[in-house]
């Protein structure tokens, strides 16, 4: 019998479904970044990557967080 589900490429981690979406893309999983340590062991890097844009985030929060549409600038108040 076929056995052709699963991803050769071993790095892939499993992506993590969640309940929020991407602010990017809309993508409602993720995955942890892996990298290779200087053993040659995959570590992850703490950070996170979208499984539908592929860009990489720091915090969950930061992937699913709108970004600020006002800033906020106490300088450039008038008068
Ligand atoms: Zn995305």
């Amino acid at each position: 019998m076929p056995c052709g589900w699963y991803y050769s490429d071993s790095s892939m981690a499993t992506p993590y479904k969640t309940i929020y979406k991407c602010r990017d893309c809309g993508a409602t999983s993720y995955q942890p970044v892996m990298d290779r340590a200087p053993s040659g062991a995959l570590q992850a890097t703490g950070q996170y990557r979208c499984t539908g844009c592929r860009n990489i985030f720091a915090t969950i929060r930061d992937w699913w967080q709108p970004r600020r549409l006002t800033e906020f600038q106490p300088n450039s108040f008038p008068g």
